[in-house]
């Protein structure tokens, strides 16, 4: 990695111990009790952030869709309680101020990415805090239109985002959608911006996130995203693909050896 790069990430990336950033947590913040055991976790590995959706975008609007600003009061409550950073998505643009009042990090969800309105809006709104924006990649998005997506939120003065690879939707069946693994050494090619991988989406069911968080570990990503939940069965969405904290723990362990080497 080149000094530039380097200088580049420091400001708004890292953390505690400087070995992995991991936005881990809940696929839905569903309650107090269920977002706290998670963030204890989260913390006891000295870990800096963590994730939830507080409005999240369902396929079928029947399915729950999030406790909207209630959840938002539980991570802020959460996060100062822990001592962690919170990330959250914001879905629609007339949510931009309330999100960004309450949580560290805004997330920009697969669904829409080229929502361009929404992308000047949070670009808008962080243009002075700088809060960090989590940029995630449509699932049918070349890079050049991610890359130039991109440009409508740093064009307004934030320039703190990170870019999120979350897998695409192919014709293969066998996984929730294709992790494009390769996003990682062509977005440090082409751009100075960080880049995540969420390696939850992706696989779907949980026994496949393991192998898909080492390969983004040891393919040179910047941060792993990675959905947790207290008890997965129960879950209110994406139960299949969440871990136990349990399994969240020994996962981390070894995602730190990896890290450690590459
Ligand atoms: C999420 O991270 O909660 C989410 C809905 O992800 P995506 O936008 O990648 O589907
Ligand atoms: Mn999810």
């Amino acid at each position: 990695m080149s000094e530039q790069r380097i200088e580049a990430k420091l400001p708004d990336y890292g953390t505690r111990t400087d070995e992995i950033t991991i936005y881990a947590g809940p696929c839905s913040v569903e309650s107090e009790e269920q977002f706290f055991e998670v963030a204890e976790c989260i913390s006891d590995l000295g870990l800096t952030w963590i994730r939830g959706g507080a409005y999240k975008p369902r396929t079928n609007p029947h399915s729950f869709q999030g406790l909207g600003e209630e959840a938002l009061k539980i991570m802020k409550a959460g996060g100062e309680k822990y001592g962690l950073k919170t990330l959250t998505e914001v879905m629609d643009s007339e949510h931009c101020e309330l999100v960004h009042s309450y949580v560290d990090g805004l997330q920009v969800g697969a669904r829409n990415f080229q929502n361009f309105s929404l992308l000047k809006n949070i670009g808008k709104v962080t243009k002075d805090s700088h809060k960090m924006v989590l940029f995630k990649r449509g699932f049918a998005g070349t890079i050049a239109e991610w890359l130039a997506a991109t440009d409508y939120i740093t064009m307004e003065g934030n320039d703190n985002v990170v870019l999120c690879e979350r897998g695409l939707r192919t014709f293969e069946t066998a996984t929730r959608f294709t992790l494009d693994i390769s996003a990682v050494p062509v977005i440090h090619k082409q751009s100075l911006l960080p880049i995540c991988v969420d390696v939850s989406h992706p696989a779907g069911v949980r026994d496949l996130v393991p192998s898909l968080a080492r390969a983004a570990v040891a393919v040179g990503a910047d941060s792993i995203m990675i959905e947790v939940h207290p008890n997965p069965p129960a879950a209110l969405s994406d139960g299949p693909q969440q871990l136990t904290p349990a399994q969240f723990r020994v996962l981390v362990e070894e995602l730190r050896e990896i890290a450690a080497v590459f």
